[in-house]
């Protein structure tokens, strides 16, 4: 159980949804809370009213020293960087504990956890692990950095049986004691280069995901990751591999076009979980998640067969890879998620028509030119939106047609006039989405307006 938070002064730094939880649970725990939001209080008029209940002290419409003033302990929200508010820094200098809203959930949670990190492909694991133990009949909280935020299992008055949490770099940052059951690390690859000081500082914060664990935990670590094998050797836990190749060491594998577990449980040596064939999600990227998934149902327990069911089953998310309408013959995709370089390069190793490409937005530091030559082999055209135009068409200068379009209406048309039938239009942007949308969730949604609409 926690350290008893009774009667300690806590600020919350941030009032989104993990902030909100965060204070929920606190004022639940009868801390004495503080909160702080650039916002000012005209903007938080929802969050506020959710906290109504309790004693709250706000300090809002920046953050103000006051806020911090005889503060015992700091929760901060994923989405802002310590280094990033002064005050909070110099508290930190002072000795203060400064945690995030994931450790802060964790004090308080009696059920045990399996967390989901990675550069990519964390939402879509997160989802199928949450479906494989839903399948097996436990009652399961599926949240994090997707969806709900954690503190919110813990406010439920439902034991779980399961914690499924999808966890960023940006938490890990922020963790004491978080130590989770089952840790999946999918992959490392570049990413947020705009926040991180350089790849081994966003590498490192990926690694403390294992940090705390024991030799009764699992790792379940992609072994077709050079970073990610090379990195996870001193790990603690037990190492369950995945990849798409047989390896001698226990884990799940690719043999023979079958998922196929060996050694991962103790009750059978060697069993196949799902054919190849039956997978419903495209690309090579969703097998690995397919792969890293069934490890983690099979360390949680689940028979195989009810891992095969649930995959079978399972739709894939809204924004990564989604088809959207055929017109015309054809396929409109919206992987507004591909927010990455690697993202982009797995979407387009996905399809084997013709693609017309929108990419583009607000670049996070990506090297666009590692893709030309795919460029080159598999985009009829690219049309270019957002802040990045001109660095994409630097980059990409020569692979393919480029053409620049001042919005995602005007994108999409010249996208429907130089497809033919049998192409497919990609919304796959490898780009952050705030220079001209609230987030990659508002691109897609617009997105299939517009081509909904053509
Ligand atoms: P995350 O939550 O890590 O951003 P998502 O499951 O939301 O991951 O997928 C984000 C994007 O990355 C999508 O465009 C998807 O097609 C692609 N993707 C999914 N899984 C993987 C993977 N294992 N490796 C590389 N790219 C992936």
């Amino acid at each position: 159980m926690p350290p008893g938070i009774q009667g300690t002064r806590v600020t919350v730094v941030g009032l989104g949804r993990s902030g909100l939880a965060a204070a929920r649970l606190l004022v639940r725990q009868g801390a004495a809370v503080t909160v702080t939001d650039r916002r000012p209080s005209a903007e938080l008029a929802v969050p506020m009213a959710a906290l109504k209940d309790g004693p709250v002290r706000y300090c809002v419409g920046g953050h103000p020293t006051e806020a911090f003033q005889d503060t015992e302990m700091i929760v901060m929200s994923p989405g802002i960087a310590v280094e990033s508010v002064e005050a909070v820094q110099a508290v930190k200098a002072r000795g203060v504990p400064v945690i995030g809203e994931l450790e802060l959930a964790f004090r308080f949670m009696t059920s045990p956890v399996v967390a989901i990190t990675g550069t990519n492909g964390k939402s879509t694991t997160t989802a199928l692990i949450g479906g494989i133990l839903k399948q097996a009949g436990r009652r399961v909280f599926v949240g994090g950095n997707l969806g709900r935020p954690l503190c919110e299992a813990v406010l439920e008055p439902v034991e779980w049986d399961w914690i499924v949490a999808e966890v960023s770099s940006f938490q890990l940052e922020t963790i004491q004691t978080f130590r989770p059951r089952v840790a999946v690390l999918l992959n490392v690859t570049p990413n947020h280069l705009d926040r991180y000081r350089s790849m081994d500082d966003y590498r490192a914060a990926k690694m403390r995901l294992f940090e705390n664990q024991t030799a009764e935990d699992a790792a379940v670590i992609n072994a077709d990751d050079p970073v990610v094998l090379r990195h996870t050797g001193s790990v603690r836990a037990r190492r369950i591999f995945f990849s798409r190749t047989p390896r001698p060491e226990a884990g799940v594998y690719l043999a023979a076009d079958a998922v196929v577990a060996d050694g991962v449980t103790a009750r059978a040596a060697r069993v196949e979980i799902i054919r190849r064939e039956e997978i419903p999600l495209p690309g090579s990227h969703n097998l690995e998640n397919v792969l890293a998934a069934s490890a983690a149902g099979l360390l949680c327990g689940c028979p195989a067969d009810q891992i095969r069911e649930a995959v079978r089953g399972f739709k894939g998310l809204a924004h990564r890879l989604e088809p959207v309408r055929k017109r015309n013959g054809v396929l409109y995709v919206n992987d507004s998620k591909a927010t990455t370089v690697v993202a982009l390069a797995k979407a387009l190793e996905s399809f084997s028509e013709p693609i017309v490409l929108i990419a583009g937005g607000r670049n996070k530091g990506a090297e666009f030119n590692l893709l030309r030559d795919l460029v080159s082999h598999r985009v009829k055209t690219a049309v270019l939106i957002g802040e990045a135009r001109p660095t994409l068409r630097a980059a990409w200068n020569g692979a393919a047609p480029l053409i620049e379009a001042g919005s995602l209406e005007e994108a999409v048309r010249v996208a429907a006039q130089t497809a033919a039938a049998g192409d497919i239009v990609l919304l796959a942007p490898a780009c952050a989405s705030f220079d001209m949308f609230r987030d990659f969730e508002d691109r897609g949604n617009r997105f299939k307006e517009i081509v909904n609409g053509l």
